[in-house]
């Protein structure tokens, strides 16, 4: 059997920790392309300039547009090389990321998440969008970022949904890599030539992506909760700083290494309701993470523990909780039959899986997530 894991090659969080970029900067050459939004940079301009001062490094600023476009990205490789960049900093939140991914195509890259609300920092993919921003295509890479680089600091300072939504994408990881190792499904990681399955041949997931996948679940179930607290308080903790690196190194590495199965499929369907559309990925993957539990029949405490641990950190458990007052039962058909498209990851359930089947766990989640507030006294 083929097994493959994939991850980036560095990974460093610590409070202050961009005061180091220029090390990391250092170690490909001179001067880095800088992708990041202007209010991002605003952010942290203090540490950018001492670090480039303390190591001898130039930041090449981009004037970056604010979307993945090819066009974009084909004027800031203008700019890399205009001003031969030795490497390329992604820094801010998801489509700077995803901007320096296609723009360093898989050589030299530096990812600087300055908030921990999805787990893409560490994957070796990205989505381009066309210029007036609507979904055009995702793109892979021969190699994961080079090095991942957190401060810590800046992120207990963001706001603290981008965190909650981070540990939302993060709860879906194990229950998605448990189900793809039960049903021996391809996780695509790994890969010499990128991760499409007409472009080479797939790979199963390694029991390594397995167990970090675990940890990942059980380190939000331990510090979930204090670490809320911690960022409410604009605060670096130990449960913080055990969250970031949840939500982005271990969540990161299972999704990618482990594989996704329901919860992400079911949140892409539910993206086609308008109401969805205010809220964060991870809010949707929180609630999509109910719904395959509820498709898998999974044990009452497993379910009452994510239900417990969405009510306590406020997560959504119920559709009105992503912007959802009412579906109709020819919406929740679309739904359905959008999270089990041939290419989407519900296959990699350990059982068939029909439309039929995804709407009613979806109505069904729905039903128990209302009943459970009311248990729990949580209004509305
Ligand atoms: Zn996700």
């Amino acid at each position: 059997m083929r097994k493959a894991f994939i991850c980036p090659t560095k990974y460093v969080q610590g409070e202050n920790e961009i005061k180091n970029l220029g090390y990391f900067v250092k170690t490909f050459g001179e001067s880095a392309l800088l992708i990041a939004h202007p209010d991002d940079v605003k952010r942290v301009k203090d540490k950018l300039d001492e670090t480039s001062k303390k190591y001898g490094v130039t930041f090449v600023e981009s004037d970056f547009h604010g979307e993945c476009s090819r066009q974009e990205v084909a004027r800031l490789q203008q700019t890399a090389k205009d001003h031969k960049c030795s490497c390329t900093i992604g820094l801010g939140g998801g489509k700077a990321i995803d901007t320096a991914k296609c723009v360093a195509e898989g050589e030299a890259l530096i990812i600087v998440p300055t908030i921990a609300a999805t787990d893409a920092p560490t994957s070796h993919s990205a989505v381009l969008y066309t210029p007036e921003g609507a979904f055009d295509d995702y793109a892979y890479f021969k190699q994961s970022p080079s090095v991942i680089l957190i401060d810590t600091t800046v992120i207990a300072q963001a706001p603290v949904r981008f965190l909650v939504s981070g540990m939302g994408d993060a709860l879906s990881t194990y229950f998605e890599a448990r189900a793809t190792a039960s049903s021996y499904s391809n996780v695509n990681a790994g890969l010499p030539c990128g991760a499409r399955e007409e472009t080479c041949s797939p790979a199963k997931g390694t029991n390594t992506a397995l167990a970090l996948a675990k940890l990942c679940y059980q380190t939000l179930l331990t510090d979930g909760r204090k670490a809320k607290a911690a960022c409410e308080c604009g605060q670096v903790t130990q449960a913080l700083e055990n969250i970031i690196e949840t939500n982005i190194l271990l969540s990161g590495l299972g999704f990618e290494s482990g594989g996704l199965a329901g919860a992400h499929a079911i949140h892409d369907g539910l993206t086609i309701l308008e109401g969805t559309h205010k809220y964060f990925h991870g809010e949707k993957v929180a609630f999509g993470t109910i719904a395959q539990l509820v498709l898998e029949n999974a044990p009452k405490e497993e379910l009452e523990a994510v239900l417990d641990f969405c009510l306590d950190l406020g997560l959504p458990v119920c559709l009105r909780d992503i912007g959802v007052e009412s579906i109709t039962a020819e919406e929740l058909q679309e739904v359905a039959k959008k999270s089990c498209i041939p290419e989407e990851s519900i296959h990699a359930m350990p059982f068939p899986v029909t439309e039929e089947a995804v709407a009613a766990a979806i109505i069904t989640a729905d039903r128990i997530g209302e009943a459970y507030k009311v248990k729990r006294g949580v209004s509305a």
